[in-house]
């Protein structure tokens, strides 16, 4: 493929959204007075070109002092500098667009990195961009584009792509750049998987080689429970996380790192009602996909999971719940009282019931309307109201509590008048 002339390139940056082309216009021009050259790299250049809408991380290199042209690149544009490491030359800018999620903006000062054994973190030391490209993962991960600035506008300069990135996205190939790149940093091959199964990539052969010999030495083995978790966490974030696990399972990585999981067609069939769920359905996110792909694990491998990674508190809880919601599933059809379903239901998360809603389509009628009119149900009165009424504080007043939700839920009680009725009558009947 011939090189990307300077106006192809051009043209691809006027495909970003204008406050993101102004944004970079602007960390140009300081650039070209305070560092060095100023690169695009990594994921948004890969986006741009498969026509992809950019994320909110944008990735700038420059060769020169990053964190400082980050503090300037802040001041001038009222962003909120959020992270600086200067042992690395790195620092991160959030900045506020007028709709949507802020930018999450990485300067990096260009550098090497060094591996001193495997799977160890790499010594990195400056160097130009050229050299930097040679020490990311995949070829459409190690493509540049300078950034330049001519006045307020944005015009892109070189366009680097040192190991054929964009004929690879033409012809759907991941394509790994050394020989060792797995054994150096087996985080790749999760990154790899995530990048296959978003953009539909197929290792070539060389790469599909490593992935093997990565897995036969259980390089993944070699990584903390916390990188390895900090990848699937991302693997969650994908628009479809069930691809990721379907094609972790084509490669074989699954077993080494959620073992007792795999892809079958009941996990598709539970994803797919996820993926297409209409606007008014129950939310997903990464919490509810991670529970939707792990549903049908019996407590041992729940528990097994739950030891090996250090979950968030959240994540540990419905792994803990979801073979009682399992067990839930069949008494929930449409003859329930709200009541009945709220006992049930209530020891749950939000996301542990979306989940169930999601996993199983017979309970979806009555988890939906659990989550839509049951559980946001306002108390009547509280404990304050039942004091006045001469309840004294303590288990009969929790009682109370629970026996008024239940009445107002199933209504028998729908104004505070009546609630008060009812709670005075409940004292005058002794048992
Ligand atoms: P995503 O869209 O998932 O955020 P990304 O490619 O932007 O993808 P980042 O994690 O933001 O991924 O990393 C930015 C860039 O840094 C990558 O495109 C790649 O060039 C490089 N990179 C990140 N992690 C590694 C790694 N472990 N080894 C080599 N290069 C890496």
């Amino acid at each position: 493929m011939p090189p990307l002339s300077r106006d192809s390139a051009d043209q691809l940056l006027a495909r970003l959204p204008v406050e993101l082309r102004a944004a970079l216009a602007c960390a140009a021009r300081l650039a070209a007075v305070r560092a060095g050259r100023l690169w695009l790299v990594g994921g948004m250049v890969r986006d741009v070109l498969c026509g992809m809408p950019p994320g909110r991380d944008v990735d700038l290199a420059v060769e020169g002092d990053a964190p400082a042209l980050a503090r300037a690149f802040a001041a001038a544009t009222g962003g909120r500098l959020i992270a600086t490491h200067a042992a690395f030359g790195t620092a991160t800018v959030e900045l506020a667009l007028s709709a949507g999620p802020a930018l999450l903006i990485d300067f990096a000062g260009s550098r090497v990195e060094r591996y001193s054994q495997p799977a160890a973190l790499p010594e990195v030391q400056p160097a130009p961009i050229e050299d930097d490209l040679l020490r990311r993962d995949f070829s459409v991960s190690a493509m540049a584009i300078e950034l330049r600035a001519e006045g307020d506008q944005l015009r892109a300069g070189r366009m680097l792509d040192p190991f054929g990135g964009r004929a690879d996205l033409a012809t759907s190939r991941l394509r790994l750049l050394h020989a060792t790149s797995l054994r150096d940093d087996p985080t790749r091959l999760l990154r790899g998987l995530r990048l296959a199964a978003r953009l539909d990539l197929q290792p070539d052969p060389a790469t599909e080689a490593q992935i093997q010999e990565a897995l036969a030495a259980g390089y993944l083995g070699l990584l903390s429970a916390e990188r390895v978790l900090a990848e699937l966490c991302l693997c969650l974030e994908e628009p479809r996380p069930d691809a990721v696990l379907r094609l972790a399972d084509a490669w074989g990585v699954t077993p080494q790192v959620l073992p007792g999981l795999s892809w079958n067609e009941a996990l598709a069939a539970r994803s797919t009602r996820l993926a297409t769920a209409p606007d008014d359905g129950p939310r997903g996110g990464p919490l509810v996909w991670a529970g939707l792909l792990l549903y049908e694990l019996d407590e041992a491998q729940c528990a097994a999971i739950a030891a090996r990674y250090p979950l968030p508190a959240e994540a540990s809880e419905l792994l803990r719940h979801l073979p009682a919601l399992r067990a839930l599933a069949p008494r929930l059809d449409g003859t329930l009282a709200n009541s009945t379903v709220d006992r049930l239901l209530r020891p749950f998360s939000v996301a542990a019931i979306t989940v169930l809603h999601y996993a199983e389509p017979a309970a979806a009628a009555v988890t939906a309307h659990y989550l839509r009119a049951v559980r946001p149900a306002r108390a009547l009165l509280d404990g304050n109201d039942l004091q006045r009424l001469g309840l004294a504080p303590g288990p009969a007043l929790g009682r109370m509590l629970e026996a008024l939700r239940a009445a107002t839920l199933d209504g028998d009680v729908s104004s505070r008048e009546q609630a008060e009725a009812w709670v005075r009558q409940r004292l005058a009947t002794p048992g």
